[in-house]
């Protein structure tokens, strides 16, 4: 598409100075002003091509670029926004308007809508308890909200401030002479109806709060913090527009003896000294269920088992974290005599004597489990 040169459609030189363009795109907005020219699709584009040119021309440093490439320019210097090609909705325009109008005429408000407007029921937010179990299976949690709930047996009738249209015209006399604008109507927030009969202790947008059940669906591997939007299942809008979203924030219960770290879930294994001289086969809590595992004689402290794939699912479904079995050795406390006694006895024993060359390193076992 070949765009017009931007100090053509403003009317104005390429030396034209800020006050000349601002002039310039005044009168162009007015006389294309979708206003006075209703449901006129040619007089929209010379509207929107000339608030296009103009937001270009009205920057010094974004003029200054279009002045040094031209249209050529693509998304790179201007954030992928003007120079695009009928980048800017009419909302981005009418918003200018304060700036040139400095506030008179065309405010704010002064766009035109087609039709009244659907409202937005307002978003919900709930904290969700879940378990270790659940986190790792997935689960479906029954939420009971209370919630903004369009009520029935309420009647809607036609807005009598705006006719229905939601909006309300109003002609202001500016500098410029008198103008048109459309804006909101008050009354009915735009939606065009208001409530014409309702129950008791229904709002007067035809709303009730009630208590709701909510089934929603978790997938496995979600995490403490994270949030599930689940799409309109918020607050009712009122007069049947779109309803809000509810956002579920995942808080984790601690688990009785399994601590999560990333998708691995830890065990800490407390192992007698003679267990873990002996060997021994042990059972081990995991997420579901047990496994037993066999500890090897002569096992020193703080050697990690890993159970692989008994950990947590990745969110994305692909994978799973291990389980990991820290062992740590429990010095008996509190001996008999008849014990100190007996173990005395092995006190000198070569056996019992720490022998690193035996026993690998703690930094040799951690290479051995992480490679
Ligand atoms: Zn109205």
């Amino acid at each position: 598409m070949s765009k017009r040169d931007y100090y053509e459609v403003l009317g104005v030189s390429k030396g034209a100075s800020d006050s000349e363009i601002k002039k310039a795109y005044r009168k162009m907005a007015i006389k294309f002003h979708p206003d006075k020219n209703p449901d006129d699709a040619a007089a929209e584009a010379k509207f929107k091509e000339a608030a296009e040119a103009y937001e270009i021309l009205s920057d010094n440093q974004k003029r200054q670029q279009y002045d040094q490439f031209g249209h050529s320019m693509g998304g790179g210097g201007f954030g992928g926004g003007g120079f695009s090609g009928g980048g800017m909705n009419m909302d981005d325009i009418f918003s200018q308007f304060g700036d040139i109008f400095g506030g008179g005429g065309f405010g704010g408000g002064g766009r035109q809508r087609r039709g009244p407007r659907r409202r937005k029921g307002s978003n919900l937010r709930v904290k969700i308890k879940l378990t270790l179990e659940d986190i790792v299976n997935g689960v479906e949690k029954k939420i009971k909200v209370n919630k903004q709930v369009a009520a029935e047996g309420v009647e809607f009738s036609s807005c009598s401030a705006c006719g229905g249209s939601g909006q309300v015209t109003r002609v202001t006399n500016t500098i410029l002479g008198a103008m048109q604008t459309a804006s909101t109507c008050p009354t009915c927030q735009g939606a065009g109806q208001t409530v014409s009969k309702r129950p008791n202790g229904v709002d007067a947008s035809g709303l009730e709060r009630k208590e709701v059940v909510i089934p929603i669906e978790i997938p496995a591997g979600v995490e403490e913090g994270m949030q599930l939007n689940v799409q309109g299942k918020g607050n009712d809008a009122p007069g049947g527009g779109i309803p809000g979203d509810l956002i579920v924030v995942i808080e984790e219960v601690e688990h009785e003896k399994l601590r999560r770290n990333g998708n691995d879930v830890h065990y800490d294994l407390h192992l007698s000294f003679i267990d873990a001289a002996l060997g021994k086969e042990i059972e081990v809590p995991l997420v579901e269920g047990k496994a037993k595992i066999k500890v090897n004689p002569g096992t020193q402290s703080g050697k990690i088992l890993r159970l692989r794939g008994k950990g947590i699912p990745e969110l994305n479904g692909y994978g799973k974290g291990d389980q990991l079995i820290n062992i740590q050795l429990w010095t008996p406390q509190n001996l008999t005599k008849d014990e100190k006694k007996q173990l005395e006895k092995l006190r000198e024993n070569e056996n019992f004597q720490p022998n690193l060359n035996k026993a690998k390193s703690f930094f040799d076992r951690v290479k051995e489990h992480f490679t």
